[in-house]
């Protein structure tokens, strides 16, 4: 599943090949995505109109005119955007696709989602859509994030890893890089979220914004079928610690590492240099 690291490469490589260009004509070869596809309106935010903004929000990305009309994406679980020659042929999953231009060139934007959980709508302004309104805050640019996650907790006896993947609370921290972050912080995923001090959350945001960066910067890795802007495979360079590593020594305290599900999703970390702080 793309997160927001892949979510990123792909709106930084979008900015670089896309802005600038003219949105001639919209071809839905299937409308029936997470929900059905509101054809007309898409067509009618983009068709005519230069392409001027690229943006992400979580892992929404908004694509939009000079008047903040547009649309946003989400590639669910199988979700993507690459961008072709116009003769090139297309894949048997590619359900929508923007035909663009810029003078006398042609490109084609497929949105290709084999299992169609991807969503696709106009935009009418980039604050006011209704998937962006519940969102919480941003883990790379939020400065304060230590102190409104700390403040965020107090009380709550969530694990700490259900914490960090809740969505209204802080976007963008997926299963691998929640596991990893905790790891880095020496923090235990079944810890209550309320448990922790300020201290914790301290390094545990140092932990989050440092493994988010490097996602980035290796060109989005924790999705097997990454595939950057061109359809070139992503880099795969990340190095986990502890993701998907069950029985292998642990990097820091070589204690074979364990594994679980915490929320229904698999969870991995070390019960030798990491411990569940105990409740009052
Ligand atoms: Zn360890």
């Amino acid at each position: 599943m793309p997160e927001l690291p892949e979510v990123e490469c792909l709106v930084r490589g979008l900015r670089q090949q896309v802005v600038g260009w003219h949105t001639q004509r919209v071809e839905f070869r299937r409308t029936d995505l997470r929900e059905p596809l509101a054809t007309a309106a898409i067509r009618a935010a983009l068709c005519g109109h230069r392409l001027e903004t690229i943006a992400r929000r979580g892992k929404y990305l908004l694509l939009s005119r000079r008047d903040g009309q547009g649309v946003i994406a989400h590639l669910g679980m199988t979700g993507n955007l690459i961008l072709s020659a116009q003769s090139e042929p297309l894949s048997k999953h590619t359900h929508v696709i923007f035909h663009l231009t810029r003078g006398r060139q042609q490109r084609a934007l497929q949105f290709i989602d084999p299992r169609r959980f991807g969503r696709l709508a106009p935009l009418v302004a980039q604050t006011q859509h209704p998937w962006l309104q519940a969102l919480g805050v941003e883990p790379l640019s939020h400065s304060g994030l230590a102190r409104y996650l700390w403040q965020a907790s107090r009380g709550r006896r969530v694990a700490i890893k259900n914490f960090l993947m809740n969505a209204n609370i802080v976007v963008g921290i997926g299963n691998i890089y929640a596991s990893e972050s905790l790891h880095a912080a020496c923090l235990h995923p079944c810890t209550a979220a309320g448990q922790l001090a300020y201290r914790d959350y301290q390094r545990l945001t140092r932990a989050i914004k440092k493994i988010l960066r490097q996602a980035i910067a290796a060109g989005g890795t924790s999705w097997r079928d990454y595939r950057d802007v061109s359809g070139k495979p992503g880099y795969f360079a990340l190095k986990l610690a502890v993701y998907g590593k069950q029985d292998q020594p642990c990097p820091r305290c070589q204690t074979p590492l364990s594994a679980s599900k915490i929320g229904g999703r698999s969870t991995f970390f070390c019960s030798g240099c990491t411990k569940i702080l105990p409740s009052h």
